[in-house]
């Protein structure tokens, strides 16, 4: 039966019937506990909050390639590329932690604004591409695309001392 325009399903069925999200519904490629470690990364308030739920999702999942990704590059390591094929949200999400990772801020930043202009809200891109800005770098209006990001998960993590 097609529901009809009234019937609206919500939030959480919809969840239900398209398998483990992220914090914004957006699937991710793993299996329910890995997505739930991963809803926290995407919740943690500083970097290393998150690297502690990214490495449970990692352990939940040892082939869950977004939280691989964001994992090495958070903690300056290679990581391999996914196993699995991703969802192109997850495609794009990893290459521009990737980027981030191996110092591109420029680039990084441009991948991230395209990333934004297709998702809205990526927590954990913005906030890893944040951290690992050269602290002296070019104004790569990086700024600019912080203060347009939706309220949901508007604040970046606090910078390591
Ligand atoms: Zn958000």
């Amino acid at each position: 039966m097609k529901p009809t325009p009234g019937q609206a399903r919500s939030h959480h069925d919809h969840l239900a019937d398209t398998g483990p999200a992220e914090d914004h519904g957006r699937v991710v490629t793993t299996n329910r506990r890995a997505a739930a470690f991963y809803r926290q990364a995407q919740r943690a308030r500083d970097a290393r909050q998150a690297t502690t739920a990214l490495r449970l999702a990692v352990n939940a999942d040892p082939a869950f390639g977004l939280a691989i990704a964001d994992l090495g590059a958070v903690t300056a390591t290679a990581s391999k590329d996914p196993s699995r094929p991703q969802m192109s949200w997850e495609r794009h999400h990893i290459e521009v932690v990737r980027t981030a990772a191996t110092g591109k801020a420029q680039r990084a930043a441009d991948l991230l604004r395209e990333h934004l202009a297709t998702v809205g809200c990526d927590p954990l891109a913005v906030r890893i591409a944040a951290q690992l800005r050269p602290p002296d770098g070019q104004d790569d209006d990086f700024e600019d695309l912080v203060r347009r990001l939706p309220g949901c998960h508007a604040t970046l993590w606090p910078s390591s001392p």
